[in-house]
């Protein structure tokens, strides 16, 4: 096998294995010593505990799949590969392995075959199908951890083995039907009426559950933003009474949910306090995660793995457009600081004009430092660099945050919140149902009594 063009060239490479007929298409890390060995991937401990363990829960046999590995040769120690590792050698037979093979689904074992993914997240992915592409090729891919990650962190062995059993049964789903995209009802409310409008259309009786959830720009209170039927909503923005009214009275008769409620509730509090209203009874869908033990805890990583929604973070959100207001902020800050720089005209022995010594403003060249970098790296954090100095002198610099987000963009993101909080706490309601149900086997006439319990 020909070698990459930066192979350390002490072991020998291990190429594919498998029919170019297959469906499944699985990528691993590299060979270790046994591998080499043998000359086949996936043969050692590791190897065998995916043959004749994850590969079965899926219904699967090794001979059902082509698999390969995201770099070729083996290293001391089975040294995890490096970056450039990873990009010469797969970036040299990935290509021409998925182009011969063509398989509608492929799988990536561990972090290192993960990488090869832009911004794929394993932690909150694994086990999931996603449409994607590789080196060219596009169609199913599912990241997975490495079957070596179960040996070793006896934690991951659980959510390994269900990932698979899923796997399986999304392997006989029925052939695909696009369903469309689903239809959402977001709405920011700019009068009493359009609050109203909202309660009337998807009207719910009195405690019923209502998704919340709030925004706040430079700690203070922006926006709250409740649904009552998942997938709508209404966001409302704080600041005028009329609006925090009508809304605190729609709030009141139900019980609410929220994600990680510390950080919501006092807002809600403060508005319903304002019209001398208790707080209703809230859940709070991080809480309940946690009880479930195999659940990720974070409300993006929940909504990706139990509702197939993939959501967009705050950063991602709100990081464009307050570096656009940033950038704002330093162009006039460097007019001010450029107005200030001193000339002092210079003469020579003879009393001739020399050139002009200028003493420039002491913040010109941070303010010039921070754009530069700002404009260069995406991941250069410019709000850590500014200085009490700064905002004294050129006016307070926009903080990051929603405030700078376009309307629209942000009534989607804030929404979606609300709606993923209620439809979780209802998934979660059905879920608990199902377990008291299934594993605890305990007849439906029986079941009110140990509600308590589940
Ligand atoms: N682990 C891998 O990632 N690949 C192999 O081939 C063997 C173990």
């Amino acid at each position: 096998m020909d070698r990459c063009a930066v192979c350390p060239k002490t072991y020998h490479c291990v190429g594919g294995d498998g029919s170019y007929k297959s469906d499944i298409f699985v990528i691993g890390e590299r060979p270790g010593q046994d591998e080499e060995k043998y000359g086949r991937p996936f043969v050692g401990q590791s190897g065998r505990e995916f043959n004749e363990h994850y590969l079965r829960l899926a219904g699967l046999c090794r001979d059902d799949i082509y698999i390969t590995n995201t770099v070729k040769c083996g290293a001391d120690k089975n040294k995890k590969p490096t970056t450039a590792e990873i990009e010469n050698c797969a970036g040299c037979f990935l290509p021409h392995e998925l182009g011969d093979v063509s398989p509608t689904l492929v799988i990536l074992m561990g972090a290192t075959s993960c990488s090869l993914i832009d911004g794929l997240d394993l932690e909150v992915e694994h086990g999931i199908p996603f449409k994607g592409e590789l080196f060219g090729w596009s169609g199913w891919i599912c990241a997975m951890y490495h079957p070596a990650a179960g040996m070793h962190r006896t934690e991951l062995m659980i959510p390994l083995r269900d990932d698979w059993k899923r796997l399986g049964t999304w392997l006989q789903r029925p052939k695909e039907h696009d369903s469309g995209p689903v239809v959402k009802d977001y709405r920011l409310a700019k009068s009493e009426i359009e609050i109203k409008h909202y309660f009337w259309d998807y009207i719910c009786g009195p405690d019923e559950l209502m998704g919340v959830d709030t925004e706040s720009h430079d700690h203070e209170p922006y926006s709250i933003q409740v649904s009552i039927q998942p997938n709508t909503g209404l966001m409302v923005q704080l600041g005028d009474p009329k609006l925090e009214f009508q809304l605190s009275h729609h709030i009141k008769p139900h019980t609410l949910v929220l994600h990680n409620a510390p950080a919501d509730l006092p807002i809600v509090e403060e508005l319903m306090k304002t019209w001398q209203w208790a707080t209703p009874p809230y859940r709070d869908t991080m809480q309940e995660a946690y009880q479930f033990q195999n659940l990720p805890q974070k409300l993006k990583a929940l909504a990706y793995r139990l509702l197939g929604k993939r959501r967009r973070s705050w950063d991602e959100v709100v990081g464009p457009p307050s570096k656009e207001k940033l950038r704002e902020w330093l162009i006039e800050s460097l007019i001010k600081a450029e107005s200030e720089a001193q000339v002092i005209e210079k003469f020579g022995k003879r009393g001739q004009p020399i050139k002009p010594e200028i003493i420039r403003h002491p913040l010109e060249g941070k303010i010039r430092g921070l754009m530069t970098h700002t404009a260069k790296s995406e991941t250069y954090d410019p709000w850590k660099r500014i200085t009490a100095e700064m905002d004294e002198k050129f006016g307070r610099a926009p903080h990051k945050g929603v405030k700078w987000v376009p309307t629209e963009e942000l009534k989607d993101y804030g929404i979606n919140d609300a709606s993923d909080c209620l439809e979780l706490a209802l998934l979660f309601d059905r879920m608990r149902k199902e377990i008291v149900k299934k594993e605890w086997n305990i007849a439906e006439e029986d079941q009110d009594e140990v509600k308590a319990y589940a």
